[in-house]
């Protein structure tokens, strides 16, 4: 018996390898227990459950015995370890063959079941990684994981993307000083590919619809791809149409523009529809052929090659313990703004808004707007991360839990960035154009229209000055934060104690 997860979605899954059609039978099982545990975005939902069905019956077109178990089905047990007893009593299997899954939740369920079950397990590595979990592991050993950049670096020569003899192409290894324009006029973004619903998406949408209806976030329009045909179509009109301008417009954020010219290929690849090897392949050729610049290749590349591995690595090395840091001491409950959008900030409503609309906003909104705002209010990690895993297409504890722990609130200590990505409005100001459509003033740091931004972020800095002066990375900050008198500081103290009490 082989076993298939939500997330697991490739034909080269380890699971798989060795598959005798006459001999074996993959079980699938869609349950309450994993669309439940948060509420997830009902794109979401939809999307997991459209991209298994439609697996499970290409897996079934060649010849292989498949046993689904869908959410309606009235004799599911809604939890993968009862269905995988159910599974068991029917087929009778001399040994269960797994690979292992993307949370550790699941780890930990996974390593119990063959002595739960009285049976024969094999769990094989999750291959669809550049790095394993042991091989991540060994580098930390040899003290090589300490930052993204050196991991970033190792990796590159490990599997030789934009190298020369040795070297990076182009003799830098990282190009995202050239990556921070900001959009300029006139410059529109390309549409974005959509996939209109076959019949066994509209026939998911038809029960999402019903069952999760009460979910933040709009079901329709439905346009993801769900199955390896489309993820393959998806990622050639990136490469046409956005690659080339992603490096240069990778921060910059706009109005009525929520995808510019990311990728949007996450979800794919985090369901294994797309292996992260074939992405960058594909990039680099992009490079090689002159049809995209390095700064963009490069820049995209480091996304998956280093930074999608790097926070994987770091899941696996410090789980379970992760989940529960909390370095800097936050224990604000979540404002109900994050599920109405309706802050009176325009660049936290547009990106709450966006998120409800597509289960998707891009990289920058997620670190420096509402990210930011969670790290400067001093939101409790649990109840952000719960939310950064329930409201995106693309989540999955293994890649949201590193982002909201360590990119975000800080809350590892340090493990994952050496220095908190806080930021006032002038940053916002900066990389968008959220500002000018903002009843509050970006200029302005006191009174009642002040930009709440800016209040929130030198009160951060002065409340956790003890932990962070020292730090050389915020010397300047804190330069600047040394020319404020006592009654300036008061001041800005007393600014954002007012608009937290009002949350
Ligand atoms: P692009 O911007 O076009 O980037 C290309 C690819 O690089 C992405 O598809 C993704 O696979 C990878 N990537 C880029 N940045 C990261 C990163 N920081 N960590 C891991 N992979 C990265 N990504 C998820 O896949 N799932 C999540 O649950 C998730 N939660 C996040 C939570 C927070 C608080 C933050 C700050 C980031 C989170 N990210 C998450 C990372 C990143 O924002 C998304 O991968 C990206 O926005 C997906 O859109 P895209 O495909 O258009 O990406
Ligand atoms: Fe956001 Fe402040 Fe700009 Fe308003 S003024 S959009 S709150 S950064």
């Amino acid at each position: 018996m082989r076993l298939v997860l939500g997330d697991q979605l490739s034909r080269g899954l380890s699971a798989l390898a060795g598959l005798e059609p006459g001999r074996d039978v993959v079980v699938m099982f869609e349950v309450g227990e994993e669309t439940g545990y948060v509420p997830h975005h009902p794109q979401k939902i939809a999307l997991v459950l459209s991209a298994m069905r439609h697996f499970a019956s290409e897996l079934a077109a060649e010849g292989i015995a498949v046993d689904y178990v869908r959410l309606d089905d009235p004799a599911n047990r809604h939890s993968l370890g009862a269905e995988l007893a159910r599974a068991l009593a029917r087929h009778r299997p001399a040994r269960l063959v797994m690979t292992e899954p993307g949370e550790w939740r699941v780890w930990e369920a996974m390593r119990r079941w063959g002595a739960d079950f009285g049976l024969e397990t094999e769990i094989r590595p999750d291959d669809r990684f550049f790095c394993s979990r042991e091989d991540f592991a060994a580098l930390r050993r040899a003290g090589r994981t300490g930052r993204m950049e050196y991991f970033y670096r190792e990796m590159r020569k490990r599997t030789g993307y934009l190298m020369a003899q040795g070297a990076p192409v182009g003799g830098q290894w990282n190009l995202d000083r050239e990556n921070r324009k900001a959009l300029p006029k006139g410059l529109a973004p390309p549409p974005r590919r959509r996939f209109e619903p076959d019949a066994l998406t509209r026939e998911v949408l038809d029960l999402v619809g019903a069952r999760f209806a009460g979910n933040f976030g709009a079901l329709e329009p439905f346009g993801w791809a769900v199955d390896r045909a489309g993820a393959r179509a998806a990622l050639a009109h990136f490469l046409a149409d956005c690659l080339p301008g992603f490096g240069d417009y990778q921060d910059a954020m706009k109005s009525g523009e929520d995808f510019l010219f990311h990728a949007l290929l996450s979800p794919y690849l985090n369901l294994g529809l797309l292996t992260p090897a074939e992405v960058c392949d594909a990039a680099e050729a992009e490079y090689h052929a002159g049809r995209a610049p390095l700064n963009a290749v490069e820049g995209f590349i480091r996304q998956i090659l280093g930074w999608r591995e790097f926070v994987r690595g770091i899941y696996w090395t410090e789980m379970p313990g992760y989940a529960e840091t909390n370095a800097l001491g936050a224990t604000r409950p979540l404002p109900g703004f994050f599920w109405t959008g309706r802050s009176g900030m325009a660049c936290l409503d547009a990106v709450i808004g966006a998120t409800a609309r597509h289960g998707y906003a891009h990289h920058i909104q997620r670190l420096m707007v509402t990210g930011n705002f969670a790290l400067l209010a001093g939101i409790a990690p649990a109840e952000i991360a719960r939310w950064y895993l329930a409201v995106y297409v693309d989540a999955f504890e293994w890649v949201e839990l590193p982002n909201v722990q360590g990119m975000i609130t800080h809350a590892d200590g340090g493990r994952l960035g050496s220095k908190p990505y806080a930021a006032s409005g002038a940053y916002i100001n900066r990389m968008s154009d959220y500002c000018r459509g903002c009843r509050h003033d970006v200029g302005a740091r006191l009174g009642p229209g002040a930009c709440p931004f800016n209040a929130l972020y030198w009160n951060f800095l002065i409340t956790h000055e003890a932990r962070f002066r020292a730090n050389p990375r915020m010397a300047p900050i804190y330069r600047g934060l040394g020319r404020f008198s006592a009654e300036e500081r008061a001041a800005i103290t007393a600014q954002a104690e007012g608009f937290l009490a009002g949350l």
